[in-house]
């Protein structure tokens, strides 16, 4: 029987981007068969203003997804009591899929964040994790707890998350889009075409909705 891999992808997705979901493309490209899903986190309290609402941002990300096979999204953390942790959300799907191979993935400047996570060591016993380089060429300082922990798990190849159901590390480089939810914002703050950035529905969205407006990035 063929395994099958669940990706997910968690992030605030304020708005939900084309670096987002061309890089979800590409991942169920290179493992064929799969099924990705999208996870918004609840916002930060810090984050609230100016950016979108929870309700806003799946609203967003389920018209940035509707075209694209294979890609879907859950509002598993934003109907949660109190905080949301990926790892309650990885426990979630890996109690619906046995053995099967789950992968979460997160750009390379959430990794570096990895020890600030809630249970960050136990995410490997649900799930694989695979970093991709974000674009930029910026090169991130991976603190030294987290090099220790992640070296005796990487792996170079991708298929090799297909031979276990989780506990290996990947860092793949996948065609790059060099845009992030940030200079959406400001793009729409200043009246600027964020057309290359964004689903032309997610476009229209934060135009009907006037999101963005008075962005002054207090939200980064
Ligand atoms: P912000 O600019 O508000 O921080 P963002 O563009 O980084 O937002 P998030 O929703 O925080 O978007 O990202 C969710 C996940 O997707 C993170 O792991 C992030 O690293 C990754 N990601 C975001 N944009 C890209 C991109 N252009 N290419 C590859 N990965 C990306």
């Amino acid at each position: 029987m063929p395994v099958t891999v669940k990706l997910v992808l968690g992030g605030t997705f304020d708005p939900c981007h084309i670096g987002h979901i061309n890089s979800a493309r590409a991942l169920m490209e290179l493992f064929p068969g799969s099924e990705m899903v999208l996870v918004p986190s609840k916002t930060p309290p810090h984050r609230d203003k100016p950016s979108a609402s929870p309700e806003q941002r799946f609203d967003m990300l389920r018209l940035a997804t509707a075209d694209v096979p294979g890609l879907e999204c859950d509002n598993c953390e934003l109907g949660r009591e109190g905080h949301s942790y990926t790892f309650d959300t990885l426990a979630g799907y890996r109690r619906v899929m046995g053995e099967d191979p789950l992968v979460f993935v997160m750009g390379s400047d959430a990794w570096v964040t990895l020890p600030s996570w809630y249970h960050w060591r136990q995410l490997c016993d649900l799930s694989h994790l695979l970093v991709m380089t974000r674009p930029g060429g910026n090169i991130l300082e991976e603190p030294a707890e987290l090099k220790e922990w992640a070296q005796s798990r990487r792996v170079r190849e991708t298929d090799q998350l297909l031979l276990a159901a989780a506990g290996l590390i990947c860092h793949v480089t996948l065609p790059q889009y060099a845009v992030s939810a940030t200079e959406v914002r400001e793009a729409v703050s200043r009246g600027e075409s964020t057309k290359d950035m964004l689903h032309p529905d997610v476009a229209d969205y934060i135009a009907r909705h006037q999101l963005y407006l008075d962005n002054d990035n207090h939200g980064k």
